[in-house]
């Protein structure tokens, strides 16, 4: 069964109705491929919620950028609000897949999906992103921090749509950026994924550094953050950091990259984001 809808609120009454075993799905980039390589069932009714226009778009406030949930990569890369103030939201999209994928996949996807590779879930976790949660029971707010819990796992209960991501809009002085290592430019996930953000202000006055395709769950890596502030990102600052990060990550051998080149690359990435502010900002 397939049960398009076209507002949050029919969306939130089809899943009420058909019960915890219904599926949402969005551009389906990652849904579709997971029934037919049976990781999901096929027999369970999907609800899809592509044409919610209320979901879909970038709007600027005062303190924050409200990304709504069905925005595609493609929205996202070429957004001028993003491009102004969260490149690295851009940079991240602009690397999901090919061109096709961009135009359906959706951020929300992207997110909901969780999978430890996601390129989007570097940035909204470096952003302090908050995700918006709705259910027919009302709407919570939740960090990025406290949404994903785990390969594939995410505080969303049944029931409940991710409509919109909002981000607060970074301090004066912010750099940011993502970096992705893949086998190639396009269709490929990451093998690792660093967003990074320096605030300057003479020296380094904040710091956040969030990686993707390290750890069961995007992370943070708090300790060198810290090391960087009050820094002008010298040589041996960075290569600290760098240090630091790699010993706080723990990833696994797959059919893309084993561990150790994966840690091995970590150090490589923050020195990569951290000399490229220093040759802009410091
Ligand atoms: C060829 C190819 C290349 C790819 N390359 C990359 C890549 O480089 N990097 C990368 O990160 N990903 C990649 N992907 C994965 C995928 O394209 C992205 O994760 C995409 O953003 C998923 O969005 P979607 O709208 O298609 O999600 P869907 O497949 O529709 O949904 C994904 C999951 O999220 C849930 N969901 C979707 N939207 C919501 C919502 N608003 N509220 C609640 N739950 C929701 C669904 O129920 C499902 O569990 C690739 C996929 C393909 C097929």
């Amino acid at each position: 069964m397939f049960r398009a809808v076209t507002t949050v609120d029919a969306a939130l009454r089809a899943l009420d109705e058909l019960g915890p075993g219904a599926q949402v799905i969005a551009g389906g980039t990652d849904v579709m491929i997971q029934r037919m390589t049976g990781s999901l069932s096929k027999s369970e009714p999907l609800v899809h919620i592509g044409r919610i226009s209320e979901m879909r778009g970038v709007s600027l406030g005062s303190e924050s950028i409200t990304i709504g949930a069905l925005s595609t990569h493609r929205d996202i890369r070429t957004d001028p609000i993003l491009a102004a103030h969260l490149p690295s939201f851009v940079q991240a999209s602009s690397t999901v897949g090919g061109w096709q994928t961009q135009e359906v996949g959706t951020i929300g996807g992207n997110v909901c999906n969780a999978s430890p590779a996601a390129d989007l879930g570097a940035p909204l976790l470096m952003a302090q992103a908050t995700l918006v949660l709705v259910s027919s029971g009302g709407e919570r707010r939740l960090q990025a921090a406290d949404f994903f819990l785990g390969r594939r796992q995410t505080a969303l209960e049944f029931g409940e749509l991710l409509t919109a991501i909002e981000v607060p809009i970074p301090a004066p002085g912010s750099w940011e950026t993502y970096i992705k290592i893949g086998r190639r430019s396009a269709m490929e996930v990451a093998i690792v994924g660093l967003a990074a953000r320096f605030v300057v202000d003479g020296a380094v006055s904040a710091a956040r550094l969030a990686f993707c395709s390290v750890a069961p769950r995007p992370m943070r890596v708090p300790d060198a953050e810290v090391s960087l502030v009050g820094t002008m990102l010298e040589d041996e600052a960075i290569a600290a950091a760098g240090r630091l990060c790699a010993s706080a990550v723990s990833p696994i051998d797959d059919q893309r990259a084993t561990a150790s080149y994966r840690t091995s690359v970590v150090p490589r990435l923050v020195r990569q984001a951290a000399e490229a502010c220093r040759s802009e900002l410091v």
